[in-house]
């Protein structure tokens, strides 16, 4: 039964249960603003979980977009194609790294990460340098691999057996990844800041031993950049604002702005375990996912951009740190750039989507980061009128919550 304005219960007849979506259907974006299904407008502080970087519909995106769209959609990789080789370019020139991977999400960016690591170690020393180290409460991805190096155990519940040799070590404990590390290890994954273990950032001398711990027993340092690059934390990548550099880094989300794409980034030495065969993508490397993304990031390095990011930070930190001498709510707000957290107290604890749903009523949109956190990851143009309204639903959504708690 086809319907012409299909609405939520549709979702719960033909779509496969592993999504609990909201009733609101949006139909329509522009900038940091949604329209729903019923004409219903809404501030959208989410993008689309750190997605949409230039919001929604952004006309330069939607012109690239267009032009692409009349000149070649797809080729394989029997071909190479003119917008994949200018991004490649463009990301060699702006970061550390001399060779790129294309592919589609973050999942596949990280996965193409650690077979490299693998094959890397293998070709150089050989199959015993296969261990993995990565961080509770990390997220990598939901590809088996990715799911099991990511570190949480909900995740690969009910999936294994899972690939092994991969250890955990809790985040920014130096002695613990100190601990761990050995010659076995070919790599460990860090993302600078976790962004689904709840909006937590690396601290920088914990960064600087990671990448003394992998120089030191040859393994190689990946940052998991998938949330935190493209101008999300401020500097282009968060590496960039902690002045530590990785061997590999893993770029998805913001990179397309909404259109799919994911890349790994990597030093010529590293990338030569990739020799002809390694590894692929059939969509990896798409001329409209490339041609749109090289917009992004023409758009994202200009410096109007990269001050409004610190602005608007300044201005979503302070709104919601004086939100939170009026209600109590919050016992830290952290984060950087336009990547920022907000932890509930212990008498809120495991309440976040309370806050989430509250807030959608009230007309604006935000996302979680586990059970305790509210997480923040709008527009990087967002503008200071959608923040100043934003903070105005979010207060009284946070009214609602505590009016409705204490009448319970
Ligand atoms: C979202 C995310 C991923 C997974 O990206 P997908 O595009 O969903 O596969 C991996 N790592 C981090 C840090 C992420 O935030």
């Amino acid at each position: 039964m086809s319907q012409q304005h299909p609405d939520r219960s549709v979702f719960d007849q033909v779509m496969t249960p592993n999504y609990a979506p909201v009733d609101v259907i949006p139909v329509r974006g522009r900038g940091a603003r949604l329209w729903d299904q019923h004409g219903r407008e809404y501030i959208d502080l989410a993008g689309g979980i750190a997605v949409n970087s230039l919001g929604h519909c952004h006309p330069e995106l939607v012109a690239e977009l267009k032009a692409q769209a009349d000149e070649l959609w797809h080729l394989s990789n029997v071909y190479t194609n003119e917008p994949a080789l200018r991004l490649a370019q463009t990301l060699c020139d702006l970061t550390f790294a001399d060779k790129v991977y294309f592919c589609n999400s973050g999942a596949e960016a990280n996965e193409a990460a650690l077979k490299l690591a693998r094959r890397k170690a293998w070709a150089d020393v050989g199959e015993a340098k296969h261990e993995i180290i990565s961080t509770r409460g990390s997220f990598h991805g939901r590809t088996l691999f990715t799911v099991t190096v990511g570190g949480q155990e909900k995740y690969t519940e009910g999936f294994r057996p899972a690939p092994q040799g991969i250890t955990h070590v809790s985040y920014n404990d130096i002695a613990a990844l100190e601990a761990a590390i050995s010659d076995r290890t070919c790599a460990v994954m860090l993302e600078p800041v976790q962004g689904e273990g709840g909006v937590r950032p690396a601290d920088r001398a914990y960064l600087e031993a990671a990448r003394r711990l992998c120089d030191q027993h040859n393994a190689l340092l990946i940052f998991d950049e998938v949330q935190t690059g493209v101008g999300r934390c401020g500097e282009l990548y968060a590496y960039m604002h902690y002045g530590v550099t990785p061997d590999i880094l893993t770029t998805a989300k913001s990179l397309g702005g909404g259109f799919p794409i994911g890349a790994m980034l990597t030093t010529d030495d590293a990338a030569q375990a990739l020799i002809v065969g390694t590894h692929g993508s059939t969509y990896g490397g798409n001329p409209l996912a490339c041609r749109v993304a090289s917009k992004v990031l023409e758009v994202v390095t200009r410096d109007e951009v990269r001050a409004n990011v610190t602005a608007r930070h300044q201005q979503l930190k302070a709104g919601l740190e004086a939100i939170n001498s009026r209600h109590g709510v919050f016992s830290e707000i952290r984060g950087m750039g336009l990547l920022l957290g907000a932890e509930l107290t212990p008498a809120w604890e495991g309440k976040a989507k309370l806050f989430l749903q509250a807030a959608l009523k009230e007309g604006l949109m935000i996302l979680v980061a586990g059970p305790s956190v509210l997480r923040m990851a709008p527009s990087l143009l967002v503008t200071e009128a959608d923040i100043a309204a934003a903070l105005d639903l979010l207060g009284r959504a946070i009214e609602q919550v505590k009016a409705e708690t204490e009448a319970a």
